[in-house]
């Protein structure tokens, strides 16, 4: 067969990481080894029988067909009614786009905005497809640090610093993928002060994880916090966390009518609507009863609360407690430099990963893939007994370092 050459393009970009760590523990498991994946972000709980029931039934209604490029208008009016009653912000149908997820609808907008040479201003860590997907719609993602010591939150000094005439957007995502840091209403303040004083950007405000907070955090988005900015953020959102959707690929945004024009335009011309059964579905579960997030929330602190504190235990691991998502971010300074009993050097959080994957079959996301080392990604979405099996690996694991 003949070797095909990638387009530039593609060259510039690398497979998700967070796919490949999952697939990989997934051909593990299926060769028959003792596999805990803590790899991909993906609810364990099943999607609610309200949202399958409303998916059946628009299959026997047939509803099987080409849909509105950018969303069926029950679809759209689920989702204005949710950006009310929850952020408090109003779209019209034509402010609104919905995608095969909400990784496509951030592709979309990059895809329909960027040129050339365009910077994205990308706070790291970062989840791993915002820097491809910024090259792949050919633009220049610009990453900035957001520090441990900042509680790996965005300062207004790096980012004003980090402003060029170029810049076209801050990919702004809260609570985050992969540290669950969430921003205040203050700390988006302090931001979006910096952005008003900058008329050529935008904010593209990822909310996937707007329902998955703990502790009393108040959830806050930027076009709520600062309304002058309206016209310019992009707010996404999507049913795949919130509703334990993943597969279902349901992304949605509100923004400004010319880029959700621009959007569908890009999805005219590619993927055309999100599967009309989902976004059956997806209307349903944005009308429904919001009663079960509290209580998978609840269980999602149970779990949160476990592993950071079995995580510390674990020699040369430290780790912060996050205000939301279902991730922990620890730091994995402490065993870098060290051996593991066959003699293989801990030289990167890469090789930590590799090696806990060999010696205990846990599955875990290196940092260097969320640009910022020396760390991991655990997701805690996963049964408790699991997660704890996991954490005692991990712990055995550390403790034959030297
Ligand atoms: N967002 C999830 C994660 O970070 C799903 C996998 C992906 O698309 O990256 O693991």
């Amino acid at each position: 067969m003949n070797s095909i050459k990638q387009s530039d393009a593609l060259a510039r970009v690398k497979p998700s990481p967070t796919l490949a760590v999952t697939q990989k523990a997934r051909e593990l498991k299926a060769a028959g080894k003792d596999v805990i994946s803590l790899g991909a972000g993906e609810p364990d709980f099943d999607t609610p029988d309200y949202v399958k029931d409303a998916a059946i039934a628009a299959i026997r209604n047939g509803e099987t067909k080409y849909t509105a490029v950018d969303g069926i208008p029950e679809l759209k009016d689920a989702i204005i009614a949710k950006f009310q009653r929850d952020n408090g912000l109003d779209y019209s149908r034509d402010q609104i786009s919905v995608g095969p997820g909400g990784k496509a609808v951030i592709y979309n907008a990059l895809v329909a905005t960027l040129n050339s040479g365009d910077e994205v201003i990308i706070p790291a860590p970062y989840w791993v497809s915002y820097p491809d997907m910024v090259l792949l719609a050919g633009g220049e993602p610009v990453i900035v640090d957001a520090s441990l010591e900042n509680g790996f939150r965005l300062t207004p000094d790096t980012l004003e610093k980090a402003i060029t005439p170029k810049t076209k957007w801050l990919i702004f995502n809260s609570p985050s993928n992969p540290t669950g840091a969430g921003y205040s209403h203050e700390d988006i303040k302090q931001l979006t002060d910096v952005i008003l004083r900058h008329p050529q950007m935008m904010i593209m405000s990822d909310d996937m994880y707007e329902h998955i907070v703990y502790d009393g955090f108040q959830f806050a988005t930027p076009a709520q916090v600062e309304p002058k900015l309206y016209d310019r953020t992009l707010t996404v959102n999507g049913a795949s966390k919130a509703y334990a959707m993943t597969g279902w690929r349901i992304g949605y945004a509100g923004g400004p009518h010319d880029l959700i024009k621009a959007m569908a335009k890009v999805m005219s011309q590619s993927t055309s609507n999100a599967c009309s059964i989902s976004q059956w579905a997806a209307a349903t579960a944005l009308n429904g009863d919001h009663g079960f997030l509290k209580e998978r929330n609840t269980a999602f602190k149970e779990r949160r609360d476990m592993v950071v504190e079995m995580l510390n235990a674990a020699e040369g691991i430290s780790c912060a407690t996050p205000q939301g998502a279902f991730y922990v971010y620890p730091s994995c300074k402490g065993v870098i430099g060290k051996k593991t009993p066959s003699g293989v050097l801990i030289e990167s959080d890469a090789e930590f990963a590799a090696q806990l994957l060999i010696a205990e079959g846990v599955a875990v996301v290196f940092g260097a893939a969320f640009g910022s080392s020396p760390f991991f990604r655990i997701s805690y979405a996963a049964a408790i007994d699991q997660l704890r099996d996991a954490c005692e690996r991990i712990q055995r694991f550390c403790g034959t370092l030297r």
